[in-house]
């Protein structure tokens, strides 16, 4: 099959969400509270399908299933990857997801490491990443004490920022940020602090304090970045991550450039701008807030026009 597999989202309610998924990228929303798109999804919690071509209507973890062909005839059971935007219009929890290891053991699903793409920021926005406790006991009480601004590490971010977040690592987006998103396909969040908030009904969100010290990486490591950069005239490909769940990269484009296909399988989103993907001589448009599978049968593509894409494709343990 020759073309792009154009996908439908799926979008979700959570108490920190806004309206930013409508007003920038025109995607329905369900509510005034719409914190995440999951752009390209096979996970049960929300499921996305493909919306062109002949597989149209098909959710993606059937297609996943009955074409393993599309992916390169994968050996993992589960579409491995997930691609979500997220609005942050309030803060996010303070969070922690296991590994795979433990995730299996304890959840029934994988473990989750993320990575984050920043698309916008409010001037003075931060995330937490990492932490300041030395040991799992200092961890421990530090939670039980409330000592929050003490254990937390907080960044400031802007546009353009990438972060790479392998399971264990604390951290939470805070207000004012729009990232994309590329993480194992999980849902299994341990929430280790979330501000005290209430939701509609007057509850507080549950805390999972032990899973959270049990997993948590102490002390925290902050990864090595190596960004790669490849420029062809006026077009460029930056490589934030190769890991081995994902490889993720961003692609400038300002004029035309081809690629040529260097894993079992792509996904990629229209982050910003619009322009063209051309396959087999078949033009294809496309705008902010498209988010596509390039499958194993297409061995080139050709892209064009003034846009940002973020592209990416399974690591080693995902294949
Ligand atoms: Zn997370």
């Amino acid at each position: 099959m020759q073309e792009p597999l154009f996908m439908r989202p799926k979008l979700q309610e959570k108490i920190w969400g806004g309206t930013k998924l409508h007003d920038i990228y025109g995607y329905e929303i369900p509510s005034d509270h719409t914190g995440e798109c999951w752009a390209i999804s096979a996970h049960p919690d929300g499921v996305g399908s493909v919306g062109n071509g002949d597989y149209a209507g098909l959710p993606l973890d059937v297609l996943y299933e009955k074409h393993p062909e599309l992916f390169g005839n994968p050996t993992s059971e589960v579409f491995p990857l997930l691609t979500k935007i997220i609005d942050a219009t309030e803060d996010l929890s303070v969070q922690v997801h296991p590994d795979d290891s433990y995730g299996l053991k304890y959840e029934g699903e994988l473990g989750k490491t993320e990575c984050w793409y920043i698309i916008d920021a409010d001037d003075g926005s931060e995330i937490v990443y990492g932490h300041n406790a030395k040991t799992k006991d200092e961890f421990a009480s530090m939670i039980a004490d409330g000592k929050w601004d003490e254990l937390l590490r907080r960044v400031k971010v802007k546009a353009g920022d990438f972060f790479f977040v392998p399971s264990g690592t604390i951290h939470a987006i805070g207000a004012g940020i729009m990232i994309l998103e590329t993480q194992q396909s999980s849902n299994t969040t341990y929430r280790v602090y979330d501000y005290g908030r209430k939701d509609d009904a007057g509850n507080e969100r549950d805390l999972h304090i032990q899973q959270s010290i049990a997993v948590a990486t102490i002390p925290h490591k902050d990864p090595v970045n190596r960004f790669k950069v490849r420029t062809e005239t006026d077009n460029t490909v930056t490589t934030f991550i190769e890991s081995e769940y994902f490889n993720v990269c961003k692609w400038d484009i300002h004029s035309k450039m081809t690629f040529t296909k260097d894993a079992p399988y792509t996904l990629v989103s229209v982050i910003e701008g619009a322009g063209n993907i051309t396959v087999s001589n078949k033009v294809y448009v496309l705008q902010k807030g498209d988010h596509f599978i390039l499958p194993s049968s297409l061995d080139s593509w050709t892209l064009s026009g003034s846009m940002q894409l973020i592209a990416s494709t399974p690591g080693y343990k995902s294949l």
